[in-house]
């Protein structure tokens, strides 16, 4: 009983609050007239996409990726697919991935990658955090959240074996992986 690790508030809600808001505004000034499609990637990003497009006030679309990556417990593989691809079409259009955690880099190079063959107009990636300190695969974040140290986070839509999506503030769990 009581061992299982008890999750750290690493940034609360007020500031993830403050940090969607200043996103939101940012990704609005270089979006607002080009319609573009947010692509949010399961199943980490669904809370941070919910709380962002409802501060978007022009028009836009949502679509959603799941990508699995064949590998053990914390660490990505590398070697990715997708289980859920796109439904509707990316050619000719703007087009901005949703991410919560760019890691190692890997996922997000994977999937720039597989949209770029969709022939998008353009294409940038939003994460709400990121771990320089990880990184095997160089990635532009054009708009980033918050810069995390190498821990394990959970929360705000993140889990730990499934677990802990619906804490409402950003958490770490344990010392680092
Ligand atoms: P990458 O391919 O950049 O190494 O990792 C990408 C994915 O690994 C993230 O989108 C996320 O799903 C998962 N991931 C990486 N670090 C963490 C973490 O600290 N906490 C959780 N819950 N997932 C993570
Ligand atoms: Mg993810």
């Amino acid at each position: 009983m009581g061992l299982k690790p008890k999750p750290q508030v690493l940034f609360g809600r007020k500031e993830i609050e403050a940090t969607v808001s200043r996103l939101a505004a940012e990704i609005r000034s270089d979006y607002h007239d080009k319609h573009p499609v947010l692509v949010g990637i399961l199943k980490g990003a669904f809370v941070f996409l919910a709380d962002l497009i409802r501060l978007l006030d022009f028009p836009l679309e949502v679509e959603f990726i799941r990508l699995s990556s064949y590998g053990k417990g914390k660490e990505s593989s590398g070697k990715i697919r997708v289980v859920q691809g796109l439904d509707s079409e990316v050619k000719g259009r703007h087009v901005l991935i949703i991410e919560d955690i760019v890691d190692s880099g890997l996922t997000t190079t994977f999937l720039l990658d597989y949209l770029l063959q969709k022939k998008p107009a353009s294409i940038r990636v939003c994460s709400l955090t990121s771990k320089p300190s990880r990184r095997k695969s160089p990635v532009t974040i054009s708009y980033l959240g918050f810069t995390v140290p190498d821990k394990f986070l959970v929360g705000y839509g993140l889990d730990s074996g499934e677990e802990f999506r619906n804490l409402p503030d950003i958490c770490f769990i344990g010392g680092d992986k």
